[in-house]
């Protein structure tokens, strides 16, 4: 018995060559936030709250789960971004701690707050790209 074609789906991504194309096809779904599986439902039903299905395709986005891989990944990228600035700034004009300190603490926490739910999306992607649930 074969399966509806779903036209918002795109498990016809699942031959071994195609798994490059579908992790692309995740990532880029899932970092702006859609659902992985059609590209057009919200995946988020909040901040960083994944909706229990794809209002679109009805895909069961819940079963994913995330867990510390988005915060890892974003203390990761953000780190990469502030520790460069934090020592190119103590070089160059050499600043007070509490200037430092005045400046990259809030930075890092908007960095964070900013990259954490297009990582999570990020991931999620992934998850789908590779079908890893729960
Ligand atoms: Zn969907």
């Amino acid at each position: 018995m074969t399966k509806p074609h779903d036209p918002h789906s795109d498990d016809t991504l699942s031959g071994p060559t195609d798994s490059g194309k579908r992790l692309m096809l995740g990532l880029r779904r899932g970092f702006r936030r859609k659902c992985p599986n059609c590209g057009h439902g919200f995946a988020f039903g909040g901040y960083l709250k994944l909706r229990s299905e794809c209002d679109v395709c009805h895909h069961p986005i819940g079963e994913y789960r995330c867990d510390d891989a988005p915060p890892y990944f974003t203390i990761f990228i953000v780190g990469h971004i502030v520790v460069p600035g934090v020592l190119m700034m103590e070089q160059s004009i050499k600043p007070s701690l509490l200037m430092q300190m005045s400046i990259w603490l809030p930075t890092t926490v908007l960095l964070c707050l900013g990259f954490l739910p297009f990582i999570k999306g990020a991931v999620l992607g992934t998850q789908w790209a590779m079908r890893i649930k729960g």
